[in-house]
């Protein structure tokens, strides 16, 4: 694996879990607003050994660990490391942009992992206003979004609500994911390119609009 980012524990990645977040480098992906932007073309990488010892040292109050990125599905050997983690009896909680439906079957298939949350950036038929240099099939996101919803695990669907984007985008994403458990509302968080990030108002609008499809909740802002 190809390890460029790591956290001991966290308390907010992972619903209900105390986790271990480990972000590897590489993405299929080039999100504009991408705040892991310097790990995914890096080769300042960490030893697999030393990653998994830490975790195993921490492990007695660890209930999981989320693997992240970059895209974790590029990874090779992705289903190598989970069962190294998965025998120290702890929960894998996967980040993806589901642009690999294969490898998502696959993980989901074997059961190496108990939770998932897919980024669902844009309208699946408007992703070139989010990662324009790489463009994204509609079809293979819709592919991910089913086998994630039919899983049988729990999971949940997110998006960074950018400020380019208007109501008719959150709610037009939301009806893709039309009858499916959850979808989260991000902020979007400026990284020095100047942009202001919608407010409340527009926020509680959004919601409202989504909620229309699937049951829908706000992460970063108050409403
Ligand atoms: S998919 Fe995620 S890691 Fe990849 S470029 Fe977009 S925000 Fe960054």
């Amino acid at each position: 694996m190809k390890i460029a980012g790591f956290q001991a524990n966290s308390f907010v990645d992972y619903k209900g879990h105390i986790a271990a977040v480990v972000f590897v480098a590489g993405c299929n992906m080039r999100c504009w607003y991408c705040h892991n932007a310097q790990i995914l073309d890096t080769d300042v990488l960490y030893d697999e050994e030393d990653i998994l010892k830490k975790i195993e040292k921490n492990k007695f109050f660890l209930d999981g660990v989320v693997v992240s990125g970059g895209e974790p599905t590029l990874q090779k050997d992705l289903p190598e490391f989970i069962d190294k983690i998965k025998a120290m009896s702890l929960d894998v909680k996967l980040d993806t942009n589901g642009k690999r439906p294969d490898v998502i079957k696959k993980l989901l298939d074997e059961k190496k992992i108990d939770y998932v949350a897919m980024d669902v950036k844009a309208p699946l038929d408007k992703y070139d206003k989010v990662t324009p240099t790489m463009p994204v099939d509609p079809e293979i996101l819709k592919e991910s979004i089913e086998l994630i919803a039919n899983s049988g695990i729990d999971y949940e669907f997110r998006m960074t609500v950018v400020p380019q984007f208007e109501i008719s985008d959150v709610e037009e994403a939301a009806k893709a994911l039309e009858g499916k458990k959850a979808f989260y509302l991000q902020q979007y968080v400026d990284h020095g390119m100047g942009l202001l990030a919608h407010d409340k108002k527009f926020f509680e609008v959004a919601k409202r609009a989504a909620e229309k499809y699937l049951p829908t909740f706000v992460r970063g802002v108050e409403i």
